[in-house]
């Protein structure tokens, strides 16, 4: 992203120690940094000069991985399972997830895609519907998969 002092702004923890390198002539954003083919319809959103996105970034390299104890997996869970794999869904990821502190049964990472056998609270669903992930609620489900659980996997195919 053209931009000098990355480690220092890292370190500190403060994106405004982000400098923009001398003679660059990319403004907000450039097919040598940000731009691709591939993110084409969100050219118009793409600022590399983003205040806030600049902190996100500095944030994410400032992570750490914290392992954490996978719940017990009830019978109910291990139901679940068998349910999916007889729709011919994709296995969820062998890890949970737990999205604004609440623990979801089942996880397809790689479609943005969580289930979770206990109630959902709107709060965390509107968390996770901001960072893109679309939640299935299975505590009131009477029986079967749910359709629209079954058609994220269709639309992604
Ligand atoms: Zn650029």
């Amino acid at each position: 992203m053209h931009f000098e002092n990355v480690d220092e702004a890292i370190a500190k923890g403060d994106s405004t120690l982000l400098h923009s390198r001398d003679g660059e002539a990319c403004v907000r954003g450039c097919y040598r940094c940000l731009l691709s083919y591939f993110n084409q319809p969100d050219h118009e959103m793409i600022d590399r000069t983003s205040d806030e996105a600049k902190q996100m970034l500095i944030d994410l390299a400032r992570g750490q991985l914290v392992l954490a104890v996978a719940p017990d997996v009830a019978s109910e869970d291990g139901d679940w399972a068998a349910a999916f794999k007889a729709v011919g869904l994709p296995p969820p990821d062998t890890s949970t997830i737990s999205i604004s502190g609440h623990e979801m049964s089942f996880a397809w990472r790689s479609h943005f895609v969580a289930a979770s056998v206990a109630p959902i609270d709107n709060a965390v669903r509107g968390d996770a519907e901001a960072k893109g992930w679309t939640l299935f609620d299975l505590s009131e489900v009477e029986s079967g998969v749910p359709d629209a659980l079954m058609s994220m996997f269709r639309e992604m195919a």
